[in-house]
């Protein structure tokens, strides 16, 4: 055979060309984010340019050139926005400069992480002991990163079913369940929870959804007669489920209460923490979490508050025999050896529902290696204090309310100037939404609190500044003053 065919490879044809791109591609990346601040937060994509994504599937090469050429055109120009300074919308992560070259390091190493004998798995499992110090976790506990919170509270609450049935689940199946299991939450929990105990074939009905304090903390003696109650009819409490940051208001349940309750009754004690628990790095907020530490598993989210790009969350598990018992299934081809790539007896894919995973460690490995635990524990702080300084500009305006107890870095609030039915301040406040939006001021979401329309704003971000709110506070009551003038 002649050795000078050159065969075709999906890799450059010419090198040089190749790496002159990636520089560019670089040096537009870096600029991009430090002038982010400068541009609108969000804007809609303009109709000729989504028409673009209409176009059906390439056969020819358009060669890599020409297709950054089009990203662009088409798709640089309208990000999101969370990576904007006044970017506070649903709960996000603003993400970091290296944090995202890591992610590109990583693509180049391209390893799976189901398993074998390889650097990857231990950067992975370094990180995961890295956080079970964080949360004060045993050193034998287990864990894995995962997509998000919605699959680690998948991972932790699946776990709590296999472990606390009482009966074979994996080889038998719900089916073969003598009684009801039932989960218990607040009302306040995030609905992955409920995809999760539908999901794992418990039905939603098994979710005991139950009542809050006015801080929207879950009401300790209406959980208590539910379990009760539920006894007496013949239903298996399996777990209890404690929100460490809720979705709507940042409230955090009384973890040590829980805790104990669940020692008590014998429950499986699981803790979404995809929000708040990485705030225990906060000198201002960990006294808050204290109880976490004795949870049997904790879900927690690393693109949230901790800003490594998405996705990247994590589950901890108390009990590694447990885990893997949930989990591990070893068919011949899986086989874990003793010598060579395949060696190892722990493999992530013994302790999660993906086989193929990828390097998402690595860019939480160099973040935290980058900054520092204490820098990440004080941009937490400071967005603590960023929604209180919001919420007394908003006590001290007028026009603005407050809606609910700012809890963590989460404030709830609506323009208000008087005289006005909660209809016409929904319909005031939504439009206020939008044309803040819209007109590229800022992003906050919405809520809905005892049936009034909330604005929203949830401050995961490392960017924002205090004159971010003040911009926040001015434009809300200018437009709700506009909006309110033109009613006339
Ligand atoms: C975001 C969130 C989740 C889901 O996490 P993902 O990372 O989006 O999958 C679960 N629980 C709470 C409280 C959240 O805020």
């Amino acid at each position: 055979m002649n050795s000078d065919v050159a065969y075709e490879t999906l890799d450059p044809e010419d090198w040089d060309a190749m790496r002159a791109l990636a520089h560019r591609m670089v040096d537009d990346a870096i600029t991009y984010l430090e002038t982010v601040g400068e541009r609108p937060v969000w804007q809609s994509v303009p109709e000729e340019i989504a028409a673009r994504f209409d176009e059906p599937a390439p056969h020819e090469p358009a060669g890599a050139e020409a297709v950054y050429q089009e990203f662009l055109e088409t798709v640089f120009p309208y990000p999101m926005g969370n990576i904007h300074p006044r970017f506070w919308a649903w709960y996000m992560g603003s993400g970091t400069v290296f944090g995202a070259l890591a992610e590109f390091m990583a693509a180049i190493m391209n390893p799976n992480l189901g398993g074998g004998n390889h650097v990857a798995n231990l950067v992975e499992g370094q990180v995961v002991n890295w956080i079970k110090e964080i949360l004060d976790f045993p050193a034998d506990s287990s864990g894995l990163l995962v997509s998000g919170g919605s699959m680690a509270n998948f991972v932790g609450i699946a776990v709590a079913r296999n472990t606390k049935a009482g009966f074979d689940v994996r080889k038998l199946g719900m089916q073969a369940a003598p009684r009801q299991l039932r989960v218990y939450a607040s009302s306040e929990v995030h609905s992955s929870n409920q995809k999760v105990v539908e999901l794992l074939g418990l039905g939603s009905n098994s979710l005991r959804k139950v009542s809050i304090n006015d801080d929207y903390t879950i009401n300790l003696h209406a959980l208590e007669e539910a379990i009760l109650a539920d006894r007496e009819a013949g239903v298996q409490p399996i777990c209890i489920i404690g929100s460490a940051g809720t979705i709507n208001t940042g409230a955090i349940d009384d973890l040590n209460a829980l805790a104990d309750l669940c020692q008590r009754e014998q429950l499986w004690f699981h803790v979404d923490g995809a929000i708040g628990a990485v705030a225990v790095l906060a000198e201002n907020v960990k006294e808050q979490l204290y109880g976490i530490e004795r949870a049997d598993s904790v879900a927690l989210d690393l693109h949230k508050w901790m800003h490594v790009p998405f996705e990247a969350g994590c589950v901890l598990v108390r009990h590694d025999a447990a885990h893997r018992k949930t989990f591990s299934l070893t068919p011949e081809y899986l086989e874990h050896g003793t010598r060579g790539l395949a060696a190892g007896q722990f493999w992530f894919s013994d302790y999660g529902l993906q086989l193929s995973r990828r390097f998402r460690a690595l860019k939480v490995w160099m973040s935290l290696k980058e900054h520092g635990l204490d820098r990440f524990g004080r941009m937490i702080a400071r967005n603590v204090e960023q929604a209180h300084y919001l919420g007394q500009l908003i006590e001290n305006e007028p026009d603005m309310e407050l809606m609910a107890p700012i809890g963590l870095d989460i404030v709830c609030f609506r323009f208000n100037p008087g005289a006005l039915d909660d209809e016409t301040l929904s319909a005031l406040n939504k439009e206020i939404l939008i044309q803040l939006q819209e007109q590229g001021i800022s992003a906050p979401s919405y809520t809905t609190l005892n049936e009034q329309y909330c604005l929203r704003v949830a401050i995961a971000n490392h960017r924002s500044v205090q004159n971010d709110f003040d911009v926040l506070a001015e434009e809300v009551v200018r437009i709700g003053k506009q909006l309110v003038a033109e009613r006339t």
